[in-house]
């Protein structure tokens, strides 16, 4: 799942996961629990997090990889937050290469930018500060064109509109996810 912060990937993730009955995996969430635990992970990424910046290709390849390899992703999963750069996306496809399993789609959320920066305001979460916020934004606006032109490429891109109620947004995906599905 591809998007701005703010577009509602968790929330959507969360439904469609028990919906498909798949696991919903976030990276910025398997990250905030290592900060919460103040494992190795979690001391090295916290300042990178609390910035708004991307943790580093090879840690995140790590992350994934270790998670896919659990029995709950065996028959499937929701990825949010990964992958967010072309580069990251290059690496799943070979994680995924590995164990004879590729994608079944690339799902962009497109929500404005306005309207993104006003549900992150309401969100309070600690990389939620305006500046970090806008940050984050910042990040997801450069890498997108070069994430999303990949998948196009590779036939996998569905793109649904998230400035939607989010009962709209769950059944235009799973529309839109169809033949994948
Ligand atoms: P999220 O909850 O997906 O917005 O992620 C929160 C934060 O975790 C991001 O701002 C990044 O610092 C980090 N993060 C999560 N996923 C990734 C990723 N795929 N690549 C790099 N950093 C990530």
């Amino acid at each position: 799942m591809i998007g701005p912060p703010g577009s509602g990937k968790g929330t959507q993730a969360q439904i469609l996961a028990s919906a498909l009955g798949v696991p919903a995996i976030s990276t910025g969430e398997m990250l905030r629990e290592a900060v919460a635990a103040g494992s190795e992970l979690g001391r090295r990424v916290q300042g990178i997090l609390t910035s708004g910046a991307l943790v580093d290709d090879a840690t995140m390849a790590a992350v994934v990889r270790e998670r896919l390899a659990q029995p709950d992703a065996a028959r499937g999963f929701l990825l949010d937050g990964y992958p967010r750069t072309q580069e990251q996306a290059a690496t799943l496809k070979e994680i995924l290469a590995g164990s004879g399993e590729d994608l079944d789609a690339a799902l962009l959320i497109e929500v404005p930018e306005g309207e993104v920066i006003q549900r992150m305001a309401g969100r309070g979460r600690a990389d939620d500060d305006e500046a970090v916020a806008l940050a984050r934004i910042d990040v997801f606006r450069e890498a997108k064109p070069e994430l999303v032109g990949y998948y196009r490429r590779q036939g996998l891109l569905r793109e649904v509109d998230g400035d939607q109620p989010i009962e709209q947004v769950t059944s235009d995906i799973l529309a839109a996810l169809g033949d994948a599905r």
